[in-house]
């Protein structure tokens, strides 16, 4: 299945991200492309925000990934734009991340080479001058 979404404003990202969020029970890998200031790391705030996180919320690029903890739900945020090498990946273990009870959000998955499993949501983000085409396909 796929949905396109006009996304006119960085709150209308961030509500993007917390629909998102609804549908998810818990276990997903979520591919998030597109260029840098696509609005990757936004929708990914307004799906942890919808979840009841407050604190901040940036790309983890240097530490490739970010933990998160809310209520019973584990969320890891990667950012692999800083990644030279796949297997850095096997060096941070990512391999651990993978088959636990955890929603896995990853930007920049193309850099992963085929370390990553497939995924069951893909949010492609194509910016538009002051807009987003966001295309969204469910596996
Ligand atoms: P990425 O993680 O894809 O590099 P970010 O989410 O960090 O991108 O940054 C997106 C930037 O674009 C933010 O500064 C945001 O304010 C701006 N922006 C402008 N219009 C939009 C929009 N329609 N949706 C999302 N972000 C937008
Ligand atoms: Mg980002």
């Amino acid at each position: 299945m796929k949905l396109k979404h006009n996304i006119k404003t960085e709150a209308d990202m961030m509500a993007l991200g917390a629909s998102l969020a609804q549908t998810c029970q818990g276990n997903e890998i979520i591919y998030l492309q597109g260029n840098l200031g696509a609005g990757k790391t936004t929708l990914v705030r307004g799906f942890l925000r919808s979840l009841g996180y407050e604190g901040n919320v940036k790309s983890p690029t240097f530490t490739l990934v970010e933990p998160y903890k809310i209520d019973s739900k584990i969320i890891y945020h990667f950012d692999l734009y800083r990644l030279t090498d796949p297997e850095e990946l096997e060096y941070i273990g990512i391999r651990d991340y993978f088959g636990q009870n955890a929603i896995l959000l990853i930007e920049w998955p193309e850099y992963a080479g085929d370390l990553l499993p497939p995924a069951d949501i893909i949010c492609a983000i194509e910016i538009k001058g002051d807009e987003r085409e966001v295309c969204i396909q469910i596996k």
